[in-house]
């Protein structure tokens, strides 16, 4: 999983929905990816965070 923190606009809703996955920069609140590589289990989420992502700051190549 990749995300561009120049296109983030630090909606925080990856965060909210997978905080094992996603932190936010303490200094502009832009997505911190905390494991790039989700478990096999957590794919289906990450695709669901990855969609609805507002900037399309997130890829992942399930
Ligand atoms: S959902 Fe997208 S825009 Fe919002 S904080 Fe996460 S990566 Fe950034």
């Amino acid at each position: 999983m990749r995300a561009n923190r120049e296109v983030c606009i630090g909606s925080g809703l990856c965060v909210l929905r997978l905080p094992e996955l996603f932190d936010q920069s303490d200094d502009d609140g832009t997505v911190v990816l905390r494991r790039a590589d989700p478990d096999p289990g957590e794919a289906t989420a990450v695709i669901e965070v990855v969609g609805n992502c507002p900037s399309g700051a997130l890829r992942f190549d399930s």
